[in-house]
């Protein structure tokens, strides 16, 4: 299939170009370079640096490519830099992807594979969190791409030949297994890369943010779906897309661990100490976050490989150890 993936400069969408490459997809991709890096680009890929808000660009990139399938990853992903900066998440997830609906519109592509997430849940009051869970984000990220779902929702009413999928995220963690490909993300705020960073003697000390949940250990739970396993549940919603199809799907491995058990299975992996202190919850951090990704596993046959937590931050230590700044920009 012909594909485009926008966003595959960046951490998850460069996993998936590599991904649909190595299944044999044309694969096109578009990022701004915002946020990502050239460098995490595949090589078999052909490369457009455009922004979503460029309708001309991207029509001409779809018409030329006679992309078939948008898998569309290019947004911004910051929880705590969307409650500083609103606008720019409605303006690049929201805008952006309305401006990227009407170029596939111009150019003749029906179907969307979106990158949606857990965080337009909320503060779920049940977990496992399954798709029929009330959505409330409580971030201007939430509801940035809380509104994506709805215009989807809204587009594929209106045009039955489109279809699309949401993929709703949990914690994306680990690298590619071969260690070609990482995560950079500057600044740096996710668990994994923090600990990793401070195996590395590349952060004094890291904050467990909070110690009195109420969980086994007093420390948030979260769900830890590996990278390339999230990606080709990507690969799989895409071949199953019929017209017509509003698919939403919950993408975490259903099981939850602890932020400790995130220090000590990097203690486990690298060897080496990672010092730790303790301090007060984060605001927003709900208590405990996992999915019941059973929807997934029974619709699509998806299982994932990676499960133990171990394992994922094993592929993750690969990327940083060798690559302690980054993609080196
Ligand atoms: N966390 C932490 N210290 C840090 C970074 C994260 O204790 O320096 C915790 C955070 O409070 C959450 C979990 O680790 O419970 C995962 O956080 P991350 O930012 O990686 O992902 P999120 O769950 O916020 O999407």
């Amino acid at each position: 299939m012909n594909v485009m993936v926008a966003g595959g400069a960046g951490y998850i969408g460069s996993h998936a170009a590599k991904l649909l490459a190595d299944a044999g997809h044309e694969v096109v991709v578009v990022d701004n370079l915002f946020r990502g890096h050239r460098r995490a680009v595949d090589s078999r890929s052909t490369f457009y640096e455009l922004d979503l808000a460029d309708h001309k660009g991207l029509t001409e990139v779809l018409s030329k490519h006679e992309i078939e399938c948008v898998m569309h990853f290019a947004a911004l992903a910051e929880v705590g830099e969307s409650v500083r900066e609103p606008l720019s998440y409605y303006e690049n997830n929201t805008a952006g992807t309305v401006t990227l609906l009407q170029a596939m519109e111009a150019a003749g592509t029906r179907r969307m594979v979106f990158s949606s997430t857990c965080a337009t849940y909320g503060e779920p009051e049940i977990t496992p969190i399954t798709e029929s869970e009330k959505q409330s984000p409580i971030n201007p990220y939430g509801w940035s791409k809380w509104c994506v779902e709805r215009v989807l929702k809204d587009y594929t009413a209106a045009k039955p030949d489109f279809a699309f999928v949401a993929l709703r995220y949990f914690n994306v963690a680990g690298c590619a297994a071969d260690g070609t490909l990482g995560e950079d993300h500057r600044p740096e705020t996710h668990l994994i890369p923090l600990v990793l960073h401070s195996a590395l003697g590349l952060r004094d000390k890291l904050t467990i943010f909070g110690t009195d949940y109420p969980t086994p250990d007093g420390t948030c739970i979260r769900d830890y779906v590996h990278v390339e396993d999230l990606c080709q549940a990507h690969i799989l919603a895409m071949q199953a897309l019929e017209p017509g199809d509003t698919r939403f799907y919950n993408l975490g491995i259903g099981c939850g661990y602890s932020v400790s058990e995130v220090f000590d299975a990097g203690r486990r992996v690298t060897g080496r100490d990672i010092p730790v202190e303790y301090g007060d919850r984060r605001p927003g951090d709900p208590a405990i976050l996992f999915s019941d990704a059973s929807k997934l596993r029974n619709d699509l046959a998806w299982e994932p490989h990676y499960t133990e937590i171990d394992e994922i931050v094993e592929t993750a230590w690969r990327w940083f150890k060798d690559h302690p700044n980054g993609y080196g920009v």
